[in-house]
């Protein structure tokens, strides 16, 4: 059985409870789907990546039978056309999002013996490229009602080594920039933004990613712009953009940094260049991203509506200068407290059964065994005394209890493609979240 907003009224009408729970409309008292009950959907959700043969295809065979495959003109108008799309002045692309933040952090400087502030509250990738370059991690908590990094915790981790900040503007919901820049400005420090899921995502009417010194993008499948494999660097430094172009294509001489005939590369670079066929897919993906945006952006908003006053769900909040959030992933708080005590395991359990998929999303970063591998190397224990690569002493250090958690017991997302449903798929998950609060007696003794 399906329930639509109206059968939700006529049940409203007749049992009243879901007004005196403060819902909209009621849900009537039925079993829930993981204990047996008629799950609230059993249609499937918005298949990811969009390919649409007779508009897509064109290009991609164009390039794919030229035999030009290799960096050239096409991912040079992808370039071009993305950079126009942030506002940039410059868009180099590479590989992956990860290779263009390492690309960035290493051409702006960044090495052994720095320290980088970044979200606790992201992507392995982000903290990932950070060792890369050789440089410390610190790990900054977030503010958990925006699930982005809290720029009152930056200020605390500042100290004589710190050297950049990296924000992620996690799930596509924009960072307080304006707090994160007047910090940054204040203790001269680097800003390298993660975007890696902020394509056209807005902070007080400017593209994020344009507003440290480099923007870095993530063009992967489940990227709300896919191209299987692929990111970018957007920055409006000429300088600092020679030098990432350069870094991706062996330092080879570019732009402004020229080198004496038959001498070669000029700089220390490595090989990261994008292909001409992953360019003519982002571009045919490039075209409907807007019109995506703008779907997932309403239908998120009419979930988060229908989810306000559930007793135990809490809705994102976006710092008042966003003027436009992407919803890589849409996240809400799941409360036990709210839900007699029903764990968030058993929740998603639950929400799973009726036909909703949804995840607890990451797990902490700051406490891994990778970061004890990094300091373990033969790099790292050159750059660093003993001390600082005390594993016990960095976990210690680098506490984030909000991020904590946000990963261990209140997080709770749906995937950006499931946005891009009609408003009655809203309602079934609104309506199943309803279910699950009403019957969660019945759950409570779950065992599976
Ligand atoms: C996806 C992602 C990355 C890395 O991008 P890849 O293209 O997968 O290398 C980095 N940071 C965040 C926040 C991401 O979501």
């Amino acid at each position: 059985m399906k329930y639509t907003r109206r059968d939700f009224v006529k049940t409203n009408a007749i049992v009243g409870t879901g007004a005196m729970m403060g819902f909209n409309f009621a849900v009537p008292n039925v079993k829930p789907a993981l204990t047996g009950g008629k799950p609230v959907r059993t249609a499937s959700w918005p298949k990811w990546p969009k390919w649409n043969p007779e508009t897509d295809e064109p290009r991609v065979l164009e390039v794919l039978r030229s035999g030009v495959w290799s960096r050239s003109e096409v991912v040079k108008e992808f370039e071009n056309k993305w950079a126009k799309t942030t506002g940039s002045k410059r868009c180099v692309t590479v590989v992956n999002g990860t290779n263009a933040l390492i690309a960035s952090l290493t051409q702006a400087g960044i090495g052994g013996g720095d320290e980088v502030l970044v979200s606790s509250y992201t992507f392995i990738a982000s903290v990932a490229a950070i060792l890369q370059t050789g440089a410390m991690p610190v790990f900054v908590d977030s503010d958990p009602e925006t699930f982005q990094l809290d720029p009152k915790e930056i200020k605390k981790k500042i100290n004589n080594r710190t050297r950049a900040i990296l924000p992620v503007h996690i799930l596509g919901l924009p960072a307080d920039m304006d707090s994160i820049m007047a910090i940054a400005k204040q203790n001269n420090l680097i800003v390298v933004e993660d975007a890696c899921q902020g394509w056209l995502a807005e902070y007080d009417h400017k593209k994020v990613g344009t507003f440290g010194l480099a923007g870095c993008f993530s063009f992967q499948n489940s990227k709300n712009l896919p191209m299987g494999e692929g990111g970018a660097i957007v920055s409006d430094n000429d300088e600092f953009m020679d030098k990432c172009f350069s870094y991706h294509n062996y330092g080879y001489p570019y732009g402004s940094l020229v080198g004496a005939v038959n001498q070669g590369a000029v700089m220390a670079g490595t090989k990261i260049r994008l292909t001409e066929y992953q360019a003519a897919i982002g571009l045919s993906q490039l075209k409907r991203l807007d019109e995506e945006t703008r779907l997932r952006e309403t239908n998120a908003n009419y979930l988060k509506e229908q989810l306000q006053g559930i007793p135990g769900i809490s809705t994102y909040v976006l710092y008042p200068k966003v003027n436009r959030a992407v919803f890589h992933l849409f996240p809400f708080r799941f409360h036990s407290e709210g839900f007699k005590g029903l764990s968030r395991d058993v929740f998603i359990k639950a929400l799973r059964a009726e036909g909703i998929p949804c995840s607890s999303g990451y797990t902490p970063l700051n406490d891994k065994l990778y970061l004890k591998d990094a300091f373990s190397s033969k790099n790292y224990k050159r750059m660093y005394q003993p001390e600082e690569l005390d594993f016990e002493k960095f976990v210690a250090e680098n506490q984030c209890p909000i991020t904590d958690k946000l990963c261990n017991e209140e997080a709770i997302w749906l995937s950006q493609s499931m946005l891009l449903g009609s408003q009655t798929d809203m309602d079934d998950i609104a309506n199943a979240i309803k279910k699950i609060h009403e019957n969660v007696e019945e759950l409570l003794n779950y065992k599976g």
